[in-house]
């Protein structure tokens, strides 16, 4: 079972649900009177981005996108390759931005700049977890769900190898599963 290879729970179910309800409240207030277009970054965030928009209760549209920088590893290369891009357009529009996690920042900073050059009318940033001791390049983050250590986890729509993501918690890997010790 998945359940063998985590070494210790972050946070539950029951932590995601209120984190993810408070982050909500944050962008019912925030866009009041308009509405956002919500841009899930795959595939990491789709179960985050389900349980948000879930929450939301202005209008809002949303899309998806997928980009690539990690392979089978636990560290981002920097190399940033889109593989699937949005199918709207974003020019003129609030966009928000939702991703699993911020680590390098390689991949949002590659990110934020190309969708920016699409003229947006705002553009913000929703991150469920953040890892800011591993930062390379800055980024600037609106909506932070979590600040979590140096450590590489899974669930929640996270994956190792494409594993995981069907945990409903997040949690930490052991770390003889990706060849380290432990
Ligand atoms: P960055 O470019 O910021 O280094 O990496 C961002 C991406 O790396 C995330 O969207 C995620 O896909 C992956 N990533 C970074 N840290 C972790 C982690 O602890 N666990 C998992 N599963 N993915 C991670
Ligand atoms: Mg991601
Ligand atoms: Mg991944």
């Amino acid at each position: 079972m998945l359940e063998q290879d985590i070494e210790r729970v972050l946070f539950s179910e029951e932590e995601l649900d209120k984190r993810v309800s408070e982050i909500a409240a944050e962008i019912n207030r925030d866009y009041a009177g308009k509405e956002p277009m919500l841009i899930s970054v795959l595939r990491g965030s789709f179960v985050f981005m389900a349980d948000l928009t879930r929450k939301i209760e202005v209008p809002c549209t949303i899309d998806f996108m997928s980009v690539s920088s990690y392979g089978k590893g636990t560290t981002s290369t920097g190399q940033v390759q889109i593989t699937k891009d949005l199918s709207d357009d974003i020019e003129g529009k609030d966009i928000i931005v939702v991703e699993d996690i911020l680590d390098s920042g390689n991949t949002l900073s590659y990110l934020m700049e190309l969708l920016r050059a699409r003229k947006p009318a705002s553009m913000k940033l929703c991150t469920l977890l953040d890892k800011p001791d591993r930062r390379v390049k800055e980024v600037h983050v609106d909506y932070s769900g979590f600040a979590i250590p140096d450590e590489f986890v899974v669930g929640y729509g996270l994956d190792y190898a494409e594993k995981y993501r069907n945990l409903p918690y997040i949690g930490i890997l052991k770390p003889r599963v990706y060849g380290g010790e432990g």
